[in-house]
């Protein structure tokens, strides 16, 4: 059996920064003991981004969220999806987003990142992102027209064996697009699919359970 939670294979080199992805087995209660207070939205499978802060309530309807507070954790639920992580070292800025194909194909993580830019100045060369473990390329068989259109997006790299996919590739190739060095970005290789030990799959097991991935700034 696993740990309760793993801990992201990034961290900031300031340390102000907690990231993780759950695996399925999970105690609320630790991340509790952690942070004041954890916000999670309404996903939709859209391209919403927000900001956000203590004071909210209620669950938003959004895919993405972004804060300059800390302690705070912003927190997504997935069982395939790709979990981005986004995070500013310079003025310690965080984002998150959840991203399907929908979201995907709807560019959330770089609309995440424009975000942060728009709202608190952000500059994509001072961002490091990650993305967490999701369904890949050796699972994710679509349709031949979203391949396709996946094609048109994001180039041929995205699209393995005609009606393959490669979600994070995909959301990385964003994320580049907005000036992001290839080093700042890393990816867990865990396929959600293949491994229903460890994670839940909507595509292997159409199940209600879902992954929590957070990232929280400390408070320094
Ligand atoms: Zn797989």
């Amino acid at each position: 059996m696993p740990n309760h939670y793993q801990s992201a294979s990034w961290a900031s080199p300031t340390n102000n920064l907690i990231t993780l992805t759950t695996y399925r087995y999970f105690d609320r209660q630790k991340l509790g003991d952690i942070l004041s207070k954890i916000v999670f939205c309404q996903q939709i499978h859209g391209d919403r981004v927000i900001q956000v802060s203590h004071e909210l309530t209620g669950r938003p309807r959004a895919d993405a969220m972004i804060t300059d507070q800390a302690n705070l954790g912003l927190a997504i639920l997935t069982a395939d999806c790709v979990p981005v992580f986004i995070h500013d070292q310079k003025r310690s800025i965080i984002g998150i987003a959840h991203a399907g194909w929908r979201g995907t194909i709807a560019h959330i993580a770089s609309k995440t990142l424009l975000k942060m830019g728009k709202n608190f100045g952000t500059l994509p060369l001072d961002c490091q992102a990650h993305f967490g473990p999701s369904i890949q390329k050796c699972c994710y068989q679509v349709s031949e027209h979203l391949a396709d259109r996946f094609v048109d997006n994001f180039g041929e790299s995205v699209r393995i064996n005609r009606k393959f996919l490669d979600l994070p590739t995909a959301n990385k190739i964003q994320l580049q697009r907005q000036g992001m060095s290839n080093k700042a970005i890393s990816m867990a290789t865990d396929c959600t699919a293949c491994c229903p030990e460890l994670f839940y799959s909507y595509r292997s097991e159409s199940t209600d359970g879902r992954m929590i991935s957070l990232i929280a700034l400390r408070a320094t």
